[in-house]
Formats: structure tokens, C-alpha cells, sequence
């Protein structure tokens, strides 16, 4: 019955929701690492939000290689039994908008439309935030207190790799051993799916030198763009034929060697670039060493030097070997997959993905943690959405976790 009558208090609050979820996203948080202006504001409109209903708020500010601040909030909502934490753990960095082309509205103004409000961030990592928000609030509004104590934490820089975010709030002794570790950053359309183990991922960037010269007459220069082509397609090649184990608990199964970012070259077209820079995203399956990936990487670029007459540079600009899986009956992934069976009456299913989060972190630390929401794929993509059903719902299995 308890339950019941939260669930009605937390449907009233729709309309605060939509309103709270439309505000929150109007204020810019982009990675610094992407040329945004990172954190800051959005954390003191949110610490605001939180000092309405959480029994203590902390702030963990860290300030990052560029001199900005790097904020991280945890909001503590008091159990009936206090000894323990069930944690809901949102990011508060976007990705930038990309080609703003491909928007049909402006992605800091979010509008909603058809049940759904469209904005950069607001379903990565806005509805993490929202729900769990939400959820909390419906608790307290209906006059209960949560089994075990609600940690709210919202944290920074999850989309470069958490340096400033996760990686920097694990030794401040703030989550403890037992507690429990909910992370909603990627999921399912109907949130059958219960991330529970992540591939090792690496970033690189190669830059290829060699001689800059006129297009019309190209054996007085090295055409770096030409020889960072034959390079690149050469290490997509060997790595997908070298690492090719499949382990269908992964979404997908294989591992994954992607060419992605190009820098710019020359700016006319008659010119034979003399540098090249593109970069490597990696996602691989964690019986692999990503190190070993990478000395691939560097043995193939000293073939490359040779045969093309260029200098390849192989950069990590991040790696991670992927965190041991967090156990099928631990305690946090059997309470998902019942509030899941009870709530929604279907059967979910732990598995992988390629995707790094911040349950890494956790796993090291030997606490279980999930990764679940019910999402539609459009994370970092234009028009990125978040349903307002979706936020309601997963609310209510934070609320089934919580109070049971
Ligand atoms: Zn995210």
C-alpha cells in the first residue's frame, strides 16, 4: 500500500518534473574537455534542488588542468536504517551539440513534444538525475523514510573519463563496502536489459608527419593524409582479425576498433598535407589486455614509418582496463531484476556493454554495481531526447529499491 501511495504522489509531480528537467538542461554543462564550460552552474542550481530535500549535502570540488572548477554534489536522504546507502549515481557533463544542423530546435532550450523533451543532456545524463530526484522526493513528500538511506550523487566529468567526477570521490571514503550502487546512464527501450560488466576501452590519436608540398607536383612531398589512410586501415584490420572472440553476454559480442575523429588538414584543395590526425575508439571484450591492443597499434606504426616514409606518433589520450563484472546474485542486481519482474512483469537480463561508466569505479572498489535505465539509444546524438514516461517509471523501481 505504501508503495502504491507513493507511486500516486510521484505522478502528481509530473508537471515538476517536466518543468525541473527543462530548467536543469537549459543550463550549459559541456566537458571542458570538449571546449565547454564544464559543470558549475548546473551543480549550484542543482545543490539548490538538493538542499530542498536531502538531509545533508556535501559538496566535493575539485579544480581541473585548466585552473575550472569541477564540481561534484552527494545528497544523503536519512533511512530508517542508517548503516547502509542504496546510491543512485548521475552525471552532470554533457557532450557538446555537434553539428547544430542536424537539430531541429535549439539543444540548450529544450521543448517538449510528444511526451518527450528534446535537449542535449537530457537523457545523458539529465534522467539519471530526474528519476532518482524524483523518486527520493516522492518518498518523502508521501511522509516515509527509505529502508536504508538514499545517496544522491551527481558527479562531473563522466564523458571524459571521470577524472574529476567518480575517479576523484572514490577515496573520500564516502561510499562504503556493503552499500548498494545504482547507475543510470545507458539501458533498454523497456529496461529488460542490467549492465553488469564493461569491455576495456582506449582512445588514441595518431598523428602522421610528412611532407607538405603542392598537389601538382607530389613526389617533392609525403602525403600524410594518404599514408595515415593506409595506416589506419591496416590497424582496423589486424585488430579485428587478431581479437576476435565473441562472448554473447556483450551487446554486441565482439569486440569493437573504430576510426572516428579527423582533425582538420590544409585548407585548399590543391595542397598535399604534410601532418594528419585522426583518432582510434577502442572497445574491448575484458579478456584482452588493452595494453597489448595498443603495442599492436605502435608495432604496426613502425611498419608504416617504413613503408610510407612518415613519422607516426600513437597517443593514448585515455584507456581503461575494463573492471571485473559485477556477480549476477549480488544482492543489487537480484532486487533490480524483481522490482523489474513485480513492477513491469518482464524478466530482465544481465549482460555487457561497450560503454564505459561509472560503475567501473565501483567494481574496483569490490562494491556491486548496476548499470540500468530505460533509455531509446539517442545518447550523444542530435535530438537527443528523453521520454517522460521514462522518468516516472524508473523512478518507481528506484522507489521499489529503496523501500524494500
Ligand atoms: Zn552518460
Amino acid at each position: 500500500m505504501k508503495m502504491n501511495e507513493i507511486f500516486e504522489k510521484l505522478e502528481e509531480m509530473q508537471q515538476e518534473l517536466i518543468n525541473f528537467t527543462i530548467e536543469m538542461n537549459r543550463i550549459k554543462a559541456v566537458n571542458p574537455a570538449f571546449g565547454g564550460e564544464g559543470e558549475e552552474k548546473r551543480a549550484e542550481w542543482l545543490e539548490g534542488k538538493l538542499k530542498e530535500i536531502c538531509d545533508e549535502v556535501h559538496r566535493y570540488d575539485t579544480v581541473d588542468e585548466n585552473g575550472l572548477k569541477r564540481p561534484n554534489l552527494i545528497g544523503i536522504i536519512y533511512g530508517e536504517n542508517r548503516e547502509r546507502t542504496i546510491w543512485f549515481i548521475g552525471h552532470m557533463d554533457t557532450v557538446p551539440e555537434g553539428d547544430l544542423e542536424l537539430w531541429n530546435h535549439d539543444p540548450y532550450d529544450p521543448i517538449l513534444k510528444d511526451g518527450k523533451i528534446y535537449g542535449r543532456g537530457t537523457l545523458d545524463d539529465g534522467q539519471a538525475i530526474v528519476s532518482s530526484y524524483f523518486a527520493a522526493k516522492a518518498i518523502l513528500s508521501s511522509g516515509y523514510r527509505p529502508k536504508y538511506n538514499i545517496g544522491l550523487a551527481y558527479v562531473a566529468d563522466e564523458e571524459a573519463g571521470s577524472r574529476y567526477g567518480a575517479a576523484f570521490l572514490m577515496d573520500k571514503g564516502i561510499f562504503k563496502q556493503n552499500d548498494l550502487v545504482v547507475v543510470p546512464d545507458s539501458g533498454n527501450e523497456d529496461g529488460s536489459f542490467i549492465e553488469i560488466a564493461e569491455k576495456s576501452a582506449a582512445w588514441l590519436k595518431i598523428t602522421t608527419i610528412g611532407k607538405q608540398t603542392h598537389a601538382s607536383i607530389p613526389h617533392t612531398g609525403i602525403n600524410a593524409h594518404k599514408a595515415g589512410m593506409k595506416f589506419a586501415l591496416a590497424v582496423d584490420e589486424f585488430l579485428h582479425r587478431k581479437y576476435d572472440a565473441r562472448d554473447e553476454t556483450f551487446e554486441p559480442p565482439e569486440s569493437t576498433f573504430e576510426i572516428t575523429k579527423k582533425e582538420k588538414n590544409v585548407d585548399n584543395i590543391n595542397t598535399i598535407p604534410g601532418t594528419d590526425i585522426i583518432y582510434f575508439d577502442f572497445r574491448v571484450l575484458p579478456q584482452y589486455n588493452i595494453d597489448d591492443v595498443i603495442s599492436d597499434v605502435k608495432e604496426i606504426a613502425n611498419e608504416y614509418e617504413d613503408k610510407e616514409r612518415v613519422k607516426i606518433n600513437v597517443d593514448i589520450v585515455q584507456k581503461s582496463q575494463a573492471a571485473p563484472p559485477t556477480d549476477v546474485n549480488s544482492e543489487i542486481v537480484q532486487k533490480l531484476i524483481k522490482a523489474i519482474k513485480e513492477l513491469r512483469g518482464i524478466e530482465a537480463r544481465p549482460g555487457g556493454v561497450g560503454g564505459g561508466t561509472v560503475a567501473a569505479f565501483f567494481r574496483r572498489m569490490g562494491v556491486p554495481a548496476v548499470v540500468w535505465m530505460t533509455a531509446d539509444e539517442v545518447e550523444h546524438q542530435p535530438n537527443e531526447f528523453c521520454r517522460i514516461k521514462n522518468c516516472i517509471e524508473d523512478a518507481k523501481v528506484f522507489i521499489y529499491l529503496a523501500m524494500n
